[in-house]
């Protein structure tokens, strides 16, 4: 896989010291000083170089900032368009809330493919199709997964109205509660160039244009559920990775600020 550029930067964001963990036990999400430093950012940065100087600003003033994310745990679901952007965002994300788990339902679901088990076969069947894959296997396996999860980012999922009143229910019997909705938003004519260029199986033109067409029809609907519940955040996803990733992470980390900061 390339190495984009942001991803370059976050990793070379997180060569550099880190503010002080706190005291035992240590939260299982914890951001880096720069995800701190991010949050005390006045303008978002215009190019990757702005977001390496960011992201990689000293510890020191991380270490002072009224408030940080740090013992927060990040519970957040990724929303938008096929090729929207999510399991790359996903991946910068993880880089600066560390001990998040990325759960993909379309990577969990190939995985499955490739294992050729039943589950997998069954699935195998609505993907090829751009179809959503059959509530009846995809909420046993989402709630399998969260229920050791205390933070994590979910990708492609929920993708139906009915999928995210389940998470919700799931979400509450495991007292957990969300921080964030992002919805990357991408024109349909950049999704659909940008998922000729990747090429996966069912990145075929028919394959993505009926995708599309599920998309707006039923998972779109997602977004207001959300809204709702004032946990939605919009992010313009048709720019450059590391500036969409800079502007979400300012976006996610402001809502994890303890109130008063
Ligand atoms: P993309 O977002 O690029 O379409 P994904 O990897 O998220 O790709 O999903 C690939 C396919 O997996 C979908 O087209 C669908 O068939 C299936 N799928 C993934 N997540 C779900 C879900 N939550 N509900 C139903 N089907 C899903």
């Amino acid at each position: 896989m390339q190495i984009t550029s942001a991803k370059a930067a976050t990793i070379q964001a997180n060569k550099k010291p880190r503010a002080k963990k706190a005291a035992s036990p240590a939260p299982k999400t914890e951001a880096t000083s720069d995800a701190v430093q991010l949050s005390g950012a006045k303008a978002p940065a215009a190019s990757t170089s702005g977001l390496t100087q960011q992201a990689t600003s000293s510890a020191t003033q991380a270490a002072t900032a009224c408030c940080g994310p740090s013992g927060t745990a990040l519970r957040m679901i990724l929303t938008g368009p096929p090729g929207g952007g999510k399991g790359t965002q996903a991946e910068l994300i993880q880089k600066f809330f560390k001990g998040t788990t990325h759960l993909s339902t379309g990577e969990l679901l190939r995985q499955q493919v490739k294992e050729g088990t039943e589950l997998g076969k069954q699935a195998q069947v609505y993907m090829q199709k751009g179809e959503l894959v059959p509530d009846s296997i995809i909420l046993a396996m989402v709630d399998q997964k969260l229920a050791g999860e205390e933070s994590f980012i979910l990708d492609g999922f929920p993708r139906s109205k009915a999928q995210a009143e389940h998470l919700d229910q799931t979400l509450a019997r495991l007292g957990k509660s969300l921080t964030a909705v992002a919805n990357l938003q991408v024109d349909d004519e950049i999704v659909v160039k940008r998922l000729k260029e990747r090429g996966r199986q069912d990145d075929t033109e028919e394959i993505i244009r009926n995708r599309l067409k599920v998309y707006h029809e039923q998972t779109e609907p997602v977004i207001g559920h959300y809204q709702a519940q004032a946990l939605l955040e919009q992010v313009a996803a048709e720019g450059k990775v590391a500036e969409v990733g800079y502007n979400m992470i300012t976006q996610l980390n402001s809502r994890l600020r303890p109130q008063g900061c």
